[in-house]
C-alpha cells in the first residue's frame, strides 16, 4: 500500500458508485478484506485510494418465491440460511473458521481465486448472475461469464458489484468438497450440482460446477449435456468422468494437494455428489 492513502467509507451506493467512477482503477475496493487486506500487506496492492464497503446498504438476503437476491456484502455465515439452496448453505458451511466466515462477504468471494471460491462455485452450479453497478447503468451478467482468466473478471473499472441473484434455482442441489481439515477447511477440490427430475427421475435440468482446482470455478457442460434425460441413478462415474477435468487445464497446487491429487478428486466428489442427490431424490 502507498505511504499516503486516502480511504473512504460511504455510507450510500450513490457515492461509492461516484469514488469509482472518478478514480476508477486507483481505487481499492475492501468488502471483508479477507483477501484485500492479506495483498495490501504483502505490498501486492499498490493504491492511493481505497473505498471500505461495509457501511454501504448491501447485506441483505430477499426471497420472493423461488428468486434470491443476496447483497453482495452479505457474510458467508448468513448464507448458511436454509431458505437458500441447499448448494449455497453447505458452501458457505464449509469455509474454513468462523473468523473468516464472519468477515468473508459473498461479493469478495466471487473475486476470491481457487483455492477459495467455495461458494462462487454453488453459486456457479444455480447459474447466479451478478448486478454490476456503475452510477449510470445497471447490467446483469451470468457468474459463468464473469471469469475471463487468471484474475480477470468482466467487470469494468467505474463498477462495483451489488447483488448477486439466483432465479428459479433447481429443485435439488448440492455442494461437496475435499479438505484436509475436519468439517470446514482449505479446499483441494469441490464439486456442486444442481438439477431437476421429473417423477420418473428424469433428469430435466443439471448444471455441475467445479472449484478449487483452477483459478476460477467451471461448469461441466459435456457432463450436464450428459446428464439430461438419463435416469438419475443410471449415471455412472465411466460415462462422465472424462467431462469433468476438461483437457489442457492448468491445475493449481500448493500445500495441501498436487495437481495430480486435485485433479484425480474431481470424480470422486462427484460421485458423492450425485450419490447424495440420488438419496434425496428417492426420499420424496
Ligand atoms: C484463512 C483463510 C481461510 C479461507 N478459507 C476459505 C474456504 O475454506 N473457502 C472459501 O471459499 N474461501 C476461503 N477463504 C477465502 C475467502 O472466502 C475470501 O478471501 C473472501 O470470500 C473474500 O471476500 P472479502 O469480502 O473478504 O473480500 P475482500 O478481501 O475485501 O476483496 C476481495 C477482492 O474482491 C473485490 N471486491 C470485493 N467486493 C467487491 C464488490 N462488491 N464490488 C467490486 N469488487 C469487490 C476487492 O476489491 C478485492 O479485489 C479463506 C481465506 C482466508 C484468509
Amino acid at each position: 500500500m502507498s505511504a499516503s492513502c486516502e480511504v473512504y467509507a460511504p455510507s450510500d451506493l450513490k457515492t461509492a458508485l461516484h469514488l469509482k467512477s472518478r478514480y476508477r482503477d486507483d481505487l481499492h475496493v475492501v468488502a471483508g478484506g479477507t483477501l484485500s487486506v492479506r495483498l495490501m500487506s504483502a505490498n501486492a496492492i499498490e493504491t492511493k485510494n481505497l473505498m471500505l464497503l461495509e457501511r454501504l446498504p448491501l447485506s441483505f438476503i430477499r426471497v420472493s418465491g423461488r428468486n434470491v437476491q443476496i447483497g453482495a456484502m452479505t457474510r458467508l455465515i448468513d448464507l448458511i440460511d436454509n431458505r437458500l439452496p441447499k448448494a449455497l448453505v453447505l458452501a458457505a458451511r464449509s469455509v474454513r473458521g468462523l473468523s473468516i466466515k464472519s468477515m468473508a462477504t459473498v461479493g469478495g468471494n466471487v473475486f476470491s481465486p481457487s483455492p477459495g471460491c467455495d461458494v462462487a462455485t454453488a453459486l456457479m452450479a444455480l447459474d447466479a448472475h451478478l448486478t454490476l453497478q456503475s452510477m449510470n447503468r445497471k447490467r446483469s451478467v451470468p457468474l459463468e461469464k464473469f471469469y475471463r482468466g487468471p484474475l480477470k473478471y468482466s467487470i469494468r473499472s467505474n463498477e462495483l458489484v451489488a447483488m448477486i441473484t439466483v432465479r428459479n434455482p433447481p429443485q435439488y442441489s448440492t455442494f461437496t468438497k475435499l479438505t484436509p481439515l475436519p468439517n470446514s477447511g482449505p479446499t483441494i477440490a469441490s464439486v456442486a450440482i444442481a438439477l431437476d427430475v421429473n417423477k420418473r427421475e428424469i433428469v430435466r435440468r443439471a448444471s455441475v460446477a467445479v472449484g478449487g482446482i483452477t483459478t476460477h470455478p467451471y461448469r461441466a457442460k459435456y457432463v450436464e449435456r450428459f446428464m439430461l434425460n438419463k435416469k438419475l441413478s443410471n449415471i455412472t462415474l465411466d460415462q462422465v468422468e472424462q467431462g469433468l477435468v476438461p483437457k489442457g487445464l492448468t491445475i493449481i497446487k500448493d500445500a495441501n494437494a498436487s495437481s495430480e491429487y486435485r485433479e484425480r478428486m474431481v470424480p470422486v466428489l462427484f460421485m458423492r455428489a450425485l450419490n447424495s442427490l440420488v438419496k434425496e431424490v428417492s426420499r420424496r
